[in-house]
């Protein structure tokens, strides 16, 4: 089949699975010319079987919540495409996630992973369950019930689960102990685990420190310097906490971040007692923005996105399709010269188009927030070792790795006027070598 007849097939065969679709039309759209430099792809059907998943579990979860009442959530596990690696992604829990968020999120998780060069595959998995609101030992009977399903279909050769929106460390810590007692076994099939029993230091920081790192390359081929920059943020975990923390040590100027609710726009800039407040009121006390604004007196928008305050760079760090085609021509009239992407894919489609016709930087999710997934190789590395690397050798590694997508980047999507196609780059680098893993392994 052709490339350009498959997005029409899957719509066919998978409908209802609109993010899904958004995921293989972009990805579709950049790779045609390098797919059709290969007939071989063509005659053995690559582009077909590489956008289906390889296999999907889906379950039912139940559970006791603190009154006594039973629960019954749904649970997934898509093994997208182990080509390369082990299957490797995270797993989400919200109330919004279904077949089609995790289907997007597995496909686009497999070029990621090719891209960081790390021997993994890709995969993502989670429940509609939400966190919000639960208490610690809710939290925990939930992760215990759901393990009940998955350790059958995860091991540290077959498939590495980590973090993602609702999962952190402790429902981490929650999954892998209950694993552990399941399938009698210590060899690390999790990744973003404690410290004290197998994490590796970095990992929580990774995925926002690696995405400034990525910008930061995006800079440097303009000569600009990110001291002194405004930049908006969107979403207030884990990416975005280190985002901003790793923006303030490079002296940019962070005016906004979120949650769901709503945003805050600190004039002055988040300093790095106010992120100290943030870090606190999200992680221990989970709590909202808003009470940022009630604590420094500063404006928060309720029920909007921060994207039409005026910035510099903006660092979606929050969820999917959270910029809109009308919020990215905002930003632009706005001044701001550079997006680079913390969540997967947080920019619609007229979005991405409007910062790509602005011809302004535009890293997409699955190169600059790919450090999260470096480390959590960096942690199976180390874990198969049995020993650990320090904050300065896993971060060398991580911004090691981060420079070379870039790299990546540049050789795969500079355009002959010279404008470069981060989309285009990444895409093409990633599909490639997932495509002749594949093709060297036969028809599979
Ligand atoms: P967290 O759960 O730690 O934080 C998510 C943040 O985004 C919260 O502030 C949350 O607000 C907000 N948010 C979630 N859903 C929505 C929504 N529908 N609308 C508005 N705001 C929302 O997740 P992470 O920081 O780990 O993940 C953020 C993004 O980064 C996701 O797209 C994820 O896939 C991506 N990512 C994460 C990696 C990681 O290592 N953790 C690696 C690579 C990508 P609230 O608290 O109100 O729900």
């Amino acid at each position: 089949m052709k490339a350009s007849e498959v997005l029409g097939d899957l719509k066919r065969r998978f409908p209802n699975e609109p993010e899904y679709h958004q995921a293989v039309s972009e990805v579709l759209s950049t790779i045609e010319d390098a797919y059709n430099e290969h007939p071989e792809f063509e005659k053995s059907n690559l582009i077909e079987r590489l956008c289906i998943p390889d296999r999907i579990f889906t379950f039912r979860v139940s559970w006791m919540d603190d009154k006594g009442r039973i629960q019954t959530n749904m649970g997934y596990r898509i093994q997208h495409n182990n080509a390369i690696g082990p299957y490797k992604g995270g797993v989400r829990f919200h109330s919004s996630v279904n077949l089609s968020i995790l289907k997007f999120l597995a496909f686009e998780q497999t070029f990621k992973n090719s891209l960081t060069t790390l021997p993994m595959g890709g995969a993502k998995g989670g429940s509609d369950f939400n966190p919000r609101g639960k208490s610690n030992a809710e939290v925990m009977r939930f992760c215990q019930a759901f393990m009940l399903e998955l350790w059958r279909y995860v091991g540290p050769d077959t498939d590495v689960p980590a973090g993602d929106i609702g999962v952190g460390g402790r429902e981490v810590a929650y999954m892998y102990g209950m694993y552990k007692k399941l399938a009698r076994e210590n060899t690390g099939t999790f990744t973003g685990k404690g410290i004290e029993f197998g994490g590796s230091l970095i990992r929580p920081e990774a995925t926002g420190y690696g995405n400034v790192y990525f910008l930061l390359e995006m800079l440097k081929t303009k000569d600009i310097d990110l001291k002194d920059k405004v930049v908006a943020v969107s979403g207030s975990g884990n990416v975005a906490q280190y985002t901003v923390d790793k923006l303030i040590d490079l002296g940019a100027k962070v005016v906004t971040m979120s949650d769901s609710d709503g945003y805050i726009y600190d004039p002055d800039g988040i300093d790095r007692e106010k992120w100290n407040y943030i870090m606190e009121l999200k992680n221990l006390y989970r709590g909202r923005i808003r009470e940022y604004a009630e604590q420094y007196g500063v404006k928060y928008v309720a029920g909007a996105r921060p994207w039409s305050e005026k910035c510099d760079i903006a660092m979606p760090s929050a969820t999917q399709n959270e910029i809109s085609g009308e919020e990215a021509a905002k930003l632009v009239a706005n001044g701001c010269f550079a997006v680079s992407e913390g969540a997967n894919m947080p920019s619609t489609p007229e979005a991405i188009k409007i910062f790509q016709d602005s011809k302004i930087l535009y890293a997409p999710g699955k190169a600059s927030n790919a450090g999260g997934v470096s480390v959590s190789g960096l942690e199976m590395t180390q874990n198969a070792q049995k020993l650990s690397w320090t904050s300065e050798e896993v971060d060398a590694k991580l911004k090691s790795i981060m420079q070379n997508i870039h790299e990546q980047c540049l050789k795969y999507g500079t355009l002959s006027d010279g404008y470069v196609n981060y989309v285009k780059g990444a895409n093409v680098a990633g599909f490639m070598k997932v495509a002749k893993a594949m093709m060297a392994q036969g028809i599979l």
